[in-house]
């Protein structure tokens, strides 16, 4: 891969991250106004399910987040866009739309056919 592509995944990586984590940020404001907004100890039980709610979206960012910096690292060692099945090299528009993928798309498509082979 070019270094001016490196760079251009890069970018999209690190905004993609950037994004998430403001997304996270305003998650915490909004918890910390409906604490105020409940005094009531007798209330603490629902709003402790919708923390529960809220931390598990956050699980969720966060595992996202983890697999970005990981295709960061990927960028790093020179393997970003390297196929881990076939070796071969994943296509641009492919990694594009999904920056995290480690697959080029007739492996994703061979496995998920496997997959649903087993699942019948
Ligand atoms: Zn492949």
């Amino acid at each position: 891969m070019k270094p001016e592509k490196q760079v251009y995944f890069r970018t999209l990586l690190l905004t993609r991250i950037n994004e998430l984590l403001n997304g996270a940020e305003k998650t915490v404001a909004e918890m910390t106004d409906e604490q105020e907004n409940f005094p009531d100890p007798n209330d603490r039980a629902s709003l402790e399910s919708d923390r529960n709610f809220e931390l598990r979206i956050r699980d969720r960012e966060r595992k996202l987040i983890a697999k970005m910096q990981e295709a960061i690292k990927r960028i790093d060692d020179g393997t970003f866009g390297v196929c881990d099945t076939c070796g071969g090299s994943i296509s641009e528009k492919r990694l594009t739309a999904r920056p995290v993928t480690t697959q080029c798309i007739d492996c994703k498509t061979k496995e998920e056919k496997m997959e649903k082979q087993r699942g019948e």
